[in-house]
């Protein structure tokens, strides 16, 4: 059987990060990191089997990140590649699904970045070297916004003037759509469904955290909005706050708009409610078993606001087939899991404890208790389903008739 291979690439600012991926292996045949980019300690740390090295970056050049890929390809695909595939964050309403990259996606991607100033013109660079580095092959566009796309209007418009959206596209996107697609259909392999359907309720819970309503593989509504700031209590970024927070402290305090906006992205979140201890939620949960206050607060909070999205988000489905948790917490917390759903009693979900204590690094499983609705622990795999839809794309373009000339 040929195994296709599809190199996923995930460009920051100062960071590359990249895995390649066969259709059908089920861990990277090579993946890594090169970070510090932009400085004289540019570093790719990558991973192959057992095999782990260092690679210094020293002119710190995004270029040079990417074409020290090339030997590492040479050396571990045991083929030519398929395709790249691009995480981008932000696709704005111009993209429901994967896209080629051409020249429209790209003038697409850059029209988007005033929405997401932070990544899409960093992805936009990594689009331009790596086409450069593997040309003659398809590079595809992901969009982290694009499965929120079937999200209704009712879900999507904030309550602001219409002009605001229509003329600046001020509206709720969402992200993560990556993570909440892949696990949704996971859930549904799971508990022996038809693939990508039911109802479920995803909390993706890393350093960004956001909830998701799913119904037959279509997201409904998601707890992040316009920007990856608002919604549930992440690692630094505060999610929710009475939007007058901005007018009564730059009135009250003089803060300026890039103070604000860095305590609201950086300085909050876990990090701000435990006194500044740390936006980890391993140290947090260590502190708090040691009884520490902030530690508890912080702990208390992110689950209670995670519990409260998990129940508004709930009105959007017509029944709740289970809750999904992934993601570097979802997956490796059972403290969390199980404060979050002690507060959903009123939806009739309990959590077994002694399935929810397994473990971490068990594969996908059901952790509730007795008629609870289902409760399903499922690691996030991006890559893979950056990789599905890559080939997915490539096998629908190449199925579709070809266009008969008429004159
Ligand atoms: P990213 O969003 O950067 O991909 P991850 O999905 O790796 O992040 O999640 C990182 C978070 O997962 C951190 O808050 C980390 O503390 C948390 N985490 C990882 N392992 C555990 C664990 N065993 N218990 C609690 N939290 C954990």
């Amino acid at each position: 059987m040929s195994d296709r291979l599809v190199l996923v690439i995930n460009c920051g600012s100062s960071s590359l990060k990249f895995a390649l991926l066969g259709e059908h292996h089920s861990s990277p045949l090579l993946s890594g990191l090169a970070e510090r980019l932009g400085t004289p300690e540019g570093i790719l740390n990558w991973k192959a089997g057992d095999i782990r090295e260092q690679v210094p970056i020293a002119d710190g050049r995004h270029s040079s990140a990417m074409t020290s890929l090339l030997p590492l390809i040479e050396r571990f695909a045991p083929q030519p590649l398929t395709a790249v595939g691009h995480r981008i964050v932000h696709g704005g309403e111009h993209f429901t699904g994967a896209r080629i990259i051409d020249d429209d996606v790209i003038a697409a991607i850059s029209q988007s970045a005033p929405l997401a100033p932070l990544h899409n013109p960093a992805q936009l660079t990594g689009i331009n070297e790596a086409r450069q580095v593997f040309a003659d092959i398809p590079h595809i566009a992901i969009f982290d916004t694009a499965f929120h796309q079937t999200m209704p209007p009712h879900a999507y418009r904030y309550a602001l003037p219409e002009e605001l959206y229509s003329e600046h596209g001020v509206r709720r996107y969402g992200f993560h759509g990556t993570s909440h697609r892949y696990v949704s259909t996971q859930a549904s392999l799971l508990m022996g469904m038809e693939p990508g359907h039911g109802a479920w309720l995803t909390a993706h819970l890393g350093n960004g955290c956001s909830t998701c309503a799913i119904l037959d593989g279509r997201s409904l509504d998601t707890s992040m909005g316009m920007t990856p700031l608002e919604g549930l209590v992440m690692g630094t970024r505060s999610g929710d706050v009475d939007p007058n927070l901005h007018s009564h402290l730059a009135r009250n305090l003089g803060w300026d708009l890039e103070r604000i906006d860095h305590m609201l992205n950086r300085e909050s979140g876990l990090l701000g409610l435990s006194g500044g201890l740390s936006n980890d939620m391993r140290t947090l949960v260590a502190a708090r078993a040691d009884g520490h206050p902030g530690a508890t607060l912080a702990v208390d909070v992110f689950c209670y606001r995670l519990a409260r999205s998990l129940a508004g988000l709930a009105v959007a489905l017509p029944r709740i087939d289970g809750v999904v948790f992934t993601g570097g917490i979802g997956e490796n917390s059972p403290l969390v899991r199980e404060l979050t759903v002690r507060h959903l009693a009123l939806f009739g979900l309990a959590i077994d404890p002694a399935a929810n204590a397994t473990p971490p690094g068990n594969p996908a499983r059901q952790i509730q208790a007795g008629n609870s609705p289902a409760i399903l622990v499922i690691p996030t795999d991006e890559e893979r389903q950056i990789t599905d839809e890559c080939l997915a794309l490539l096998d629908f373009n190449a199925n579709q008739p070809v266009e008969q000339e008429t004159d």
